[in-house]
């Protein structure tokens, strides 16, 4: 659901809002605080007379409720002026047929039973949400889950919970709270404020959020981070397909089937795997989504993992081997390889895989034998090991090329292959040349790790990089007539195989290579 808060300063601007709202919105905020000069009354009935299917909620907050809710959270720094015109608007909306009122907790039990019975004497039509809102940091998830229950002790229709997100791992606690919720079959609202927390807001109604906030136009959140409601149409419709996807309601249960899966990184903003994975995983039909997370602190992202609805995650520079240390297993493959790409998430209990290897072996067996034939690898970082472990594996000859002498040799000291430096690779003689090393990706799409005239030497001439798709070095290789293999075939092989970790079913390949691709040429034209 997506409500937009109506917070125009005075009655007749609110209604011209609330004109536009409801053509667009599940539901109405009516924010008493704000509209100066508002008349509940005259702002319910325009609404309902333009829609009866969007949901009114009204409140009137307190800047002090919110500034002292941390340390205080009953009874927290009001006036009896202010109690008592809260009181009266709450009351009011009550009488009148709100479909919801929101009262923060820091109101105090006795005040929020005080409601609730009136809501009982007036036919109980109106439902009540008990909130909770940190304008300066997000409390860990223990203190989280504490003020949780104390919401939902006293029985609300939804419990909301809003804090300020300093960094990008406030989000997780926050986020963590919806699965949590809704196993204790409790409606929740759970979002962070600020630049910071946007990414909550993206991706709270996947995990099942009751409603999210959007603006009606830019430039007028009721709360920072707020995206205007074209955004948020426009990004839900990106997520989830044409058709918007409703959760289903908390009671029936069924909220633990949302599966979400996020990648792991630092910087992860060009990453194109959201778009590759969610075209996956909605073309299988499966509830949930894929998220990037830019990640500073590992262990709390883990923690995150291991805490909400993630089915998965990918991880990516520069993680894959820091990672490690914080699962509950490891795949041979993974611990032979030293780097982890995927985490399947089995209960809270993550395993670590390695799925970059098997993306490589998928696309080099497409063009060609393995076994037998002989690769120079250039490069010896993380996706040379996963390499030179898929060629052993597959009976194929490894021949390890490096810049760095040292970072070479123990690479192929750890596979038993021969070592050169990169000045004497003309020296070698092969069936294909793989390029691991990040020369050639873009922006810097003039260069290559290789002289052109080594390439003459190889049949096949393979590049990891897909961002061009293809690269200077490959351009070189196909002048002297070597077969190219282009690194977009292994972005999606190890793609399509996280895919099949996390959920046991054989993606469409053919579209996630598809989607890439679009994205890449629309990059290109513009
Ligand atoms: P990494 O662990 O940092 O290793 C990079 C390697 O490249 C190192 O051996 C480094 O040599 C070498 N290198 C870096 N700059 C160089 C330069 N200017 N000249 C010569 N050698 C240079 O990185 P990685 O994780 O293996 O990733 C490497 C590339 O693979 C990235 O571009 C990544 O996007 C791509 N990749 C693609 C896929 C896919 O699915 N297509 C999957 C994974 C990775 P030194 O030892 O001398 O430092």
């Amino acid at each position: 659901m997506i409500c937009i808060p109506i917070t125009a300063i005075s009655n007749k601007e609110a209604l011209d809002d609330i004109e536009r709202s409801c053509r667009i919105a599940d539901a109405i905020e009516l924010r008493m605080d704000l509209i100066a000069d508002g008349t509940l009354a005259e702002l319910i009935t325009a609404a309902r007379c333009r829609s009866n299917k969007v949901a009114i909620i009204v409140t009137r907050r307190e800047k002090e409720e919110a500034a002292r809710a941390d340390e205080n959270l009953a009874g927290g720094g009001k006036t009896k002026d202010q109690k008592d015109k809260k009181f009266a608007v709450l009351k009011q909306a009550i009488e009148l047929g709100a479909d919801y009122i929101d009262i923060e907790l820091a109101c105090g039990v006795e005040a929020i039973e005080e409601l609730k019975s009136h809501c009982a004497r007036r036919g109980g039509s109106t439902k009540i949400i008990i909130s909770y809102h940190n304008f300066q940091r997000t409390p860990s998830l223990t203190r989280l889950k504490g003020i949780f229950h104390q919401c939902r002790e006293l029985k609300p229709a939804v419990v909301k919970i809003v804090t300020y997100a300093r960094r990008p791992e406030d989000n997780l606690p926050v986020l963590n709270l919806i699965p949590y919720a809704r196993k204790h079959l409790q409606e929740i609202i759970a979002l962070c404020m600020g630049d910071q927390g946007r990414i909550s807001r993206l991706m709270a109604p996947s995990l099942g959020n009751f409603l999210g906030f959007a603006t009606l136009s830019p430039g007028t959140p009721s709360a920072p981070g707020q995206l205007t409601v074209t955004e948020t149409m426009q990004i839900n419709k990106l997520i989830n397909g044409a058709e918007p996807k409703q959760n289903p309601p908390v009671l029936s249960g069924e909220g633990s089937q949302l599966r979400n899966y996020i990648l792991l990184g630092n910087p992860v903003g060009q990453s194109l795997s959201p778009l590759m994975h969610n075209a996956a995983l909605n073309d299988l039909g499966i509830a949930g989504n894929y998220n990037a997370f830019c990640v500073s602190d590992l262990a709390a992202a883990l923690q995150g993992v291991r805490g909400m609805n993630i089915g998965g995650a990918s991880v990516t520079i520069p993680f894959k081997s820091a990672v490690m240390e914080y699962l509950d297993d490891i795949t041979d493959d993974a611990l032979n390889i030293g780097a982890v790409n995927t985490i399947i998430n089995s209960n809270g209990r993550l395993t670590g895989a390695n799925t970059d290897w098997l993306g490589l072996i998928i696309a080099l067996r497409q063009a060609m034998r393995i076994e037998g034939m002989k690769f120079v690898i250039v490069g010896a970082g993380g996706t040379a090991r996963a390499a030179a472990y898929g060629i052993m594996k597959e009976g194929g000859f490894p021949v390890i090329v490096n810049r760095t002498t040292e970072n070479g040799k123990l690479l192929a000291v750890k596979f038993n292959c021969p070592f050169y430096a990169l000045e004497e690779i003309g020296k070698i003689e092969a069936d294909c040349l793989i390029n691991t090393t990040p020369v050639g990706m873009y922006p810097h799409i003039d260069e290559s790790p290789v002289d052109s005239a080594v390439l003459a030497g190889y049949k096949y001439v393979m590049d990891v990089i897909y961002h061009p798709l293809e690269t200077k070095m490959l351009q070189n290789a196909g002048k002297r007539g070597c077969h190219l293999l282009t690194g977009l075939d292994m972005f999606v092989h190890q793609g399509a195989e996280q895919i099949k970790l996390w959920t046991g079913r054989e993606p469409n390949r053919a579209l996630m290579k598809k989607v890439v691709i679009s994205s890449l040429h629309r990059e290109l034209s513009l």
